[in-house]
């Protein structure tokens, strides 16, 4: 098991953003978390990631709690934020080094020339990332998150701002990607997940109402008429 969610509750002041969440994800899985606005999605995604605690309930993540070993936790994830912020006056290749040696990693230089090579950044390796455009500066993200080798990514948002060639292009790599890791990516677009994730999570309201395979989404009493039916009552 990568992820298991146990009995999650948050609450921001007198809000309940999630409540009593629970769900188990696997080794090697592409799910992606699909609500509307609001939901509870990136509450859900700082709790895995060790960013904020819940109100209530525990995480595992790789066997590590979030509380027990938050730090191992940190370790076996890589995280890419809603707004992933970068360093605008960094050039690409200085970031992903810094980031590197935040890391700790041996042979730093290696592995950010792997990572280059890995997210499709050459082309753009020598330019500062304030010069790069939306597309360019989430594989840089996906850099980020990756260049410790971690066995989980979690993706808030990631295509959003994306025109349609960049969009075809970070799914395609996330696809890539996630032969060889667990991944958890939020979006509030169906398509989204039926284009790049194995499994669909549908959360409204700070609960879980839908958990199933992709491959059941267009099926008349299926996944999306959940979702319809959710984004309609809006
Ligand atoms: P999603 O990612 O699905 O859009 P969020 O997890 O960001 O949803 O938010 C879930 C709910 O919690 C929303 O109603 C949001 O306004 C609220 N919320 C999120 N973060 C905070 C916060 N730091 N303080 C108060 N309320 C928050």
């Amino acid at each position: 098991m990568s992820i298991s969610v146990r009995n999650i509750t948050k609450i921001y002041g007198n809000q309940k953003a999630l409540n009593n969440v629970s769900l188990e994800i696997n080794d090697k899985e592409v799910v992606g978390l699909l609500g509307p606005n609001g939901a509870g999605k990136s509450t859900l995604m700082k709790i895995i990631t060790c960013f904020i605690p819940p109100t209530e309930g525990t995480v595992k993540v790789c066997g590590n709690d979030i509380f027990d070993d938050p730090m191992a936790v940190r370790a076996s994830i890589g995280y890419l934020t809603e707004h992933n912020p970068l360093y605008l006056d960094m050039y690409v290749r200085e970031f992903l080094v810094f980031i590197a040696g935040l890391y700790k990693i041996k042979d730093r230089k290696i592995r950010v020339e792997e990572m280059i090579e890995i997210t499709g950044l050459k082309k753009e390796v020598n330019k500062k990332i304030g010069a790069l455009s939306k597309g360019y500066r989430q594989r840089v993200g996906l850099a980020q998150a990756l260049i410790h080798n971690p066995k989980v990514l979690i993706l808030d948002e990631p295509t959003t701002g994306l025109d349609p060639n960049q969009l075809a292009e970070i799914r395609s790599l996330i696809k890539e990607i996630g032969k060889e890791k667990t991944v958890v990516l939020s979006t509030h677009i169906m398509q989204e997940v039926e284009a790049v994730c194995s499994r669909a999570i549908i959360i409204n309201s700070g609960r879980v109402v839908a958990d199933d395979d992709t491959k059941h989404l267009a099926s008349g009493q299926s996944l999306e008429a959940i979702f319809r039916k959710i984004t309609t009552e809006q």
